[in-house]
């Protein structure tokens, strides 16, 4: 759970016509800010939840770790089929997919989540050709992060992926079925 961060008592806002709204937001210079927005400069978005398709327990947990500031719920596949099969049943706003899974190919697994939905698909792989990637970003992967990768980097690559995805059209489009 993220906590949103106390205003210390004694960080009083500053005396340049800064004018104090309550704990959480602040006027100054005409523009309403949150607190969460100190840092960044946009409202940082979150998910309610992001499915992690990787079988490697170690990845797994870094991946939530990642994650944890980015999304309400972190859900995890091994496989596969089970990805597949929590994708269509979860609807998570984002997917983080490996390529190395023991039961199919992770290009196949993102063919067959792209052909009934328009989650965004993070790639995540060991390994660096560039014909693979060309591949799968082909095969419906919005981007590709190669390990080891930096946690810090992929909460942000997360981000943008849910700030395009959650600013679409597709947002309150009800018209996105699975599995009917
Ligand atoms: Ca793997």
């Amino acid at each position: 759970m993220e906590q949103p961060h106390k205003i210390p008592a004694k960080s009083v806002p500053p005396r340049d016509g800064t004018t104090h709204l309550g704990p959480r937001f602040w006027r100054k210079r005409g523009t309403l800010m949150s607190e969460d927005s100190g840092t960044a400069g946009a409202t940082p978005v979150r998910a309610r939840a992001i499915l992690v398709i990787e079988d490697d327990p170690p990845i797994r947990r870094a991946l939530e770790h990642a994650l944890a500031n980015v999304t309400e719920r972190v859900i995890e596949a091994e496989t596969g089929a089970a990805g597949i099969a929590v994708a269509a049943a979860e609807r998570p706003e984002l997917i983080v997919l490996d390529l190395g899974l023991p039961d199919m190919a992770g290009i196949d697994v993102c063919r067959e989540i792209r052909s009934w939905a328009p989650t965004p698909i993070v790639v995540l792989s060991a390994r660096h050709a560039e014909g693979e990637k060309v591949a799968l970003l082909n095969a419906g992967a919005d981007d590709y992060v190669t390990k080891p990768f930096s946690t810090v980097e992929f909460a942000a690559r997360a981000r943008a992926q849910l700030r395009r995805s959650l600013a679409g059209p597709g947002l309150n489009d009800p018209t996105v079925r699975v599995g009917d």
